[in-house]
């Protein structure tokens, strides 16, 4: 959050700019909305507003070794642009592919780089945003109004990771790394490097650096699942040889991975013994006969409840299977000067060690939102599909899926923004909010996610500043692309739940 003594004493904006729509974020959603604006609202004026230097978002943020996704570029690249490399792509790769979308619809021309955002006030009077921030280069303030503001900021802050508090961390003598922060000059060559999780980061990170350190142990306080496969699309490699054109081939590949995906998920609910022995045999595929699975590699938790890692080749199990990588399956009592100590009373030696432990939640962008004055609490609004929240007009927020590709979400939403819009300009009206119906009066109100359904740990920590669901499909944010799909398309704009003024 800005400090509001910074706020107070830097100059205010010198002018006002006005747009009718802003987009907070150029990561894949930000820019995709600005595709789909240019598209489907060419009418618009909009501006895209960017903290860092560049466009990419998470792809820009992230720069440990070996940096890749974790789901297929089939369907996290758009729909609209055809993916033509191999299905998990390194963050340069995904940058390249945002790059073209931007320099062949003409975004440059609407997005701002270095415009940190700081706070965002909506007036009834005026049914205007006011957005307020800072130039990182030039330390200049900056003002905007918008009549509509679409949230493309994340979930996660950027400028720093989550790192656990553990005692007598100043002790070590080595050095700490968080992922998200790695040093350009961080030198591991030949050391001791231990990694602290066993999540999609330390299943990317291990593999990159094996090779050249002198070792690496994963050190997991619980085995994760994963599914390790070759790093190709046998479908889409067949279409190419037929020469069938590229535009096809995204369109058909994914509409195969999302069926096998779909079957993959119902499956994990209604058989989940048989899909852990499916995944299971998978890493044993990988990692050979000399490492038994028990006790590393056996989750206690049914599949599918935290996203589950692809591993590209099986390159994390490669790495343990020559040697050069290991896994220690135990919990952290302290560190001491020459490593870990762990609570079985084992010490883990270290030179480096890298806390792959995940992100710190930060809703909507750590911008400090009010509405005619009053300060906004996210936590005390109800979320309508997971886009928009009682109480706060004229604002969408994009936040994607976690079980399928976070941009399949960020298409949906786009849409779903146009044709508001679109709605909003046929009726003349300034304002849209959303509000709940009669009907949804006594209305149970639950946390934002159902713990049982669904608990990756940086949302688990910060449940208490992400708005609420009620207990009907219209105020809850599911994980369900297929539902999405075809109800995002045929929400009745003219329901009661949405208030225009
Ligand atoms: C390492 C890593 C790998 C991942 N891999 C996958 C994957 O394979 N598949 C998948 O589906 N998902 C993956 N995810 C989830 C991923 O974050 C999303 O899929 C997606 O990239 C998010 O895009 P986004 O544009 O919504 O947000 P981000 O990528 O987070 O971009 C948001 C942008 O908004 C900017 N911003 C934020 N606040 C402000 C502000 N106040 N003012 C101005 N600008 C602001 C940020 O600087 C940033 O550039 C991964 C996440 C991480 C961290």
């Amino acid at each position: 959050m800005p400090d509001t003594a910074t706020l107070a004493s830097r100059p205010a904006a010198a002018r006002t700019e006005h747009f009718d729509v802003l987009i907070v974020g150029a990561g894949i959603s930000g820019v995709g909305g600005a595709y789909h604006l240019t598209k489907q609202s060419p009418e618009k004026s909009f501006v895209v507003l960017e903290s860092q230097e560049s466009f990419g978002g998470t792809w820009l943020t992230h720069k440990y070794p070996g940096i890749r996704s974790d789901s297929d570029l089939y369907t996290f690249g758009y729909r609209f642009k055809p993916w033509t490399g191999k299905p998990i792509a390194p963050a340069a790769d995904i940058r390249e592919y945002m790059n073209e979308v931007i320099e062949e619809n003409g975004l440059a021309r609407h997005i701002r780089y270095r415009h940190h955002i700081e706070t965002a006030s909506w007036s009834s009077d005026d049914k205007l945003w006011t957005v307020e921030g800072v130039r990182t280069d030039t330390g200049e303030a900056v003002r905007f109004t918008a009549n509509f503001l679409w949230m493309c900021q994340g979930y996660y802050r950027h400028s720093v990771g989550y790192t656990p508090e553990w005692k007598d961390m100043d002790a070590f003598n080595g050095r700490i790394v968080h992922p998200q922060t790695w040093p350009e000059d961080l030198d591991y060559a030949g050391k001791k490097v231990v990694v602290i999780g066993s999540g999609a980061t330390a299943a990317t990170v291990i593999p990159a650096i094996a090779e050249a350190s002198g070792h690496v142990t994963m050190l997991q306080r619980s085995p994760t699942y994963f599914i390790p496969a070759r790093n190709a699309n046998d479908l889409a490699d067949t279409l190419r040889q037929l020469e069938v054109d590229e535009s096809w081939i995204h369109e058909i590949v994914r509409r195969r991975i999302l069926r096998d995906q779909s079957v993959f998920t119902r499956r994990s609910f209604e058989e989940p013994d048989k899909v852990r022995e499916e995944l299971l045999a998978g890493v044993r595929a990988y990692i050979g006969p000399d490492h038994p699975l028990d006790p590393h590699f056996l989750p206690s938790y049914r599949p599918w409840r935290q996203r589950i890692a692809f591993v590209p080749d099986g390159d994390l199990f490669r790495a343990i299977r020559s040697g050069k990588a290991s896994v220690v399956t135990d919990e952290i009592d302290r560190f001491v000067p020459e490593g870990i100590l762990l609570k079985s009373g084992k010490v883990l030696e270290a030179d480096i060690v890298v806390t792959a432990t995940g992100f710190d939640l930060s809703v909507m962008g750590d911008i400090n939102f009010a509405v005619d004055g009053k300060p906004l609490d996210f936590a005390d609004t109800v979320t309508y599909r997971g886009m928009m929240f009682t109480g706060v007009p004229n604002m969408v927020w994009v936040f994607g899926y976690f079980r399928a590709s976070w941009t399949l979400r960020a298409d949906l939403v786009a849409d779903f923004v146009c044709r508001l819009l679109g709605h909003m300009e046929g009726k003349q009206a300034r304002k849209v909010e959303v509000a709940f119906r009669p009907e949804d009066k006594d209305m149970k109100i639950l946390p934002w996610i159902d713990e049982e359904n669904f608990n990756p740990g940086y949302l688990m920590r910060g449940i208490h500043l992400l708005p609420k669901r009620g207990d009907k499909p219209e105020w809850q944010h599911t994980q369900d692309y297929w539902g999405e799909k075809n109800i995002f398309p045929a929400i009745d704009l003219d329901d009661r739940a949405f208030v225009y003024g």
